[in-house]
């Protein structure tokens, strides 16, 4: 199986299709580090409005000294309607800071595990405050992989968190291993390595990514991963990228050491 890590054509190939279907993604400028940081965390083992909901009880309580847009107040906090602002305030995270830590739990209990998220946050914020300078200046200025090290200290952040925050607020050229990127890697195949590790699964990942479309490819898959290759029920049948793909549903047993891909 060794050769199919090194037939990164497929890589191309599955960037190139699921950039005709999705496009190509730009990278939002000017996003808040630790604003960043807490939405991935709360997102954590809940659903998108659920996680959202104890953001939004974060910035109800702790609102930013500019104020909450007026989009976002007039929806009455309404999930369905502010989901489509365009992006969200930071709270004012001084105030969140010195707000005790049931208060913390209790605002953020809509995401689940609130005891581990509001300490995690906490160590979010006793990290920022440790660094030499604005934390977004301090992580643009490291490699990719020391910028991971540095995340992954903070009490509570796998490597997975690490990468997204690294690949939201720097240039840093990575694809992170969420649940929609895992299980398309493995069912399409795309590297060796078929443990159970998402963080071994991103080391392999990692170097088979063309230069330069690590966001791309991480956005795509996102979508591709929510539409189509679906947890259950993955719609192969009318699949874009069924011809690169090892799944044992588009693939019969013992067929895929005979299989070419398009180059
Ligand atoms: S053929 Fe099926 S399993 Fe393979 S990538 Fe497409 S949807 Fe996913």
């Amino acid at each position: 199986m060794r050769w199919l890590s090194r037939n990164d054509s497929r890589i191309r190939k599955l960037i190139e299709i699921l950039e005709q279907i999705y496009g190509c993604r730009q990278r939002r400028q000017g996003l808040d580090l630790t604003q960043v940081i807490v939405l991935t965390v709360l997102s954590q083992n809940t659903t998108d409005v659920n996680s959202r909901r104890g953001y939004f009880n974060l910035l109800k309580e702790h609102p930013p000294a500019a104020g909450v847009p007026e989009e976002i107040k007039d929806s009455g906090w309404d999930i369905r309607v502010v989901d489509s602002a365009k992006e969200l305030p930071p709270p004012d995270w001084k105030s969140v800071r010195k707000s005790d830590q049931k208060s913390l739990e209790s605002a953020i209990a809509p995401a689940g595990l609130q005891k581990s998220k509001a300490a995690t946050i906490r160590a979010v914020l006793d990290w920022q405050d440790n660094l030499p300078e604005e934390p977004g200046r301090y992580l643009a200025d490291l490699p990719e992989d020391e910028g991971i090290k540095c995340l992954t200290e903070i009490k509570g952040l796998g490597v997975k968190t690490a990468a997204v925050v690294l690949m939201e607020t720097t240039e840093a050229d990575v694809c992170p291993v969420d649940t929609h990127v895992n299980r398309i890697c493995r069912r399409l195949k795309l590297v060796e390595y078929d443990g159970p590790s998402r963080e071994k699964l991103f080391g392999e990942l990692q170097p088979l990514i063309p230069s330069g479309e690590g966001y791309n490819l991480h956005h795509n898959l996102l979508s591709f991963g929510r539409t189509i290759c679906k947890a259950r029920d993955p719609r192969c049948g009318d699949c874009p990228i069924k011809q690169i793909c090892w799944d044992r549903r588009v693939r019969k047993e013992g067929e895929e050491l005979k299989l070419k891909f398009p180059g």
